[in-house]
């Protein structure tokens, strides 16, 4: 179902009245990693709304690798989520990491986001193929991009039409970035598939240096969209610091990328 062969054109997903993916503008989900309080998640919505983001990002249900780090707010996160959305009006974006919180994540949340560590958790997969929310489906870390689009499949074959496809690095040998950001998976994807694909630098890298640079590399690459972790205070941040944008830098790279997008 995901196959070009099927569907020739590109899907283009609604998100709101106001926003949808696989079009020609280029969608920005920005956010910090975790939802950590009201004043923390407002201040970056407003933040990231004015430089020019469509779409908030937040964990509310974090799946970390250590049980001993922050696992999230969980359904108060929503809530801020909730709140942050009713003041900026961006839709929000938020994990679910679960069957059993899905349909709560979904009362809440306008995208549902599978994390790269549930990318074959085929019961969740499931699951949110039977919601009626679009799906933000990550790479898994080791996943082949022939294994991401049977995840796809899985969502789609519930009868789930809404699934954006985001790169978000692979493990490979390099030590010096968090992740190998795969920039040639986006134009194989959209040679492969008519669903939209985005790209997420921040877990791509993992160091906040290196997120500019391979944001616009993944939009001159062809990707309908961004994920980009911003922070107002990075070095507090319950999760993913070190890769976080504060809104000074998030906006400065905002400006740059509409000069790529034009160009494209
Ligand atoms: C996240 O978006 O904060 C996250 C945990 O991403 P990933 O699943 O790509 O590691
Ligand atoms: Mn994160």
């Amino acid at each position: 179902l995901a196959s070009k062969e099927v569907k020739v054109e590109p899907s283009i997903i609604r998100i709101s009245d106001a926003v949808s993916i696989g079009g020609k503008e280029i969608i920005v989900m920005a956010g910090p990693c975790s939802v950590e309080g009201e004043e923390q998640i407002i201040e970056t919505a407003k933040a990231v709304k004015a430089a020019g983001a469509q779409v908030l990002r937040g964990g509310a249900f974090k799946p970390r690798t250590s049980p001993y780090s922050f696992q999230g707010l969980e359904e108060e996160g929503l809530k801020l989520l909730a709140k942050a959305r009713e003041i900026t009006g961006l839709p929000i974006v938020t994990e679910v990491v679960n069957p059993e919180t899905a349909d709560l994540v979904a009362e809440y949340s306008d995208i549902l986001q599978i994390g790269a560590r549930n990318a074959q958790n085929f019961a969740l997969l499931k699951k949110v193929g039977q919601l009626r929310r679009p799906v933000l489906l990550k790479r898994g870390m080791s996943m082949t991009i022939q294994e991401f689009l049977m995840s796809a499949e899985y969502v789609l074959s519930e009868g789930n039409q809404s699934v954006i496809l985001c790169e978000r690095g692979i493990r490979t040998f390099e030590t010096a970035t968090r992740n190998t950001l795969d920039l040639s998976a986006i134009p194989v994807l959209k040679g492969m598939t008519h669903l939209p694909v985005i790209a997420d630098p921040s877990h791509g890298t993992g160091n906040y240096h290196y997120v500019a640079p391979m944001a616009l590399a993944a939009v001159a690459a062809g990707a309908d969209g961004l994920m980009i972790e911003v922070h107002p205070d990075p070095e507090r941040a319950s999760s993913d610091g070190p890769q976080s944008l504060k809104p000074k830098k998030f906006d400065a790279l905002m400006t740059k990328l509409r000069l790529v997008a034009e160009s494209v």
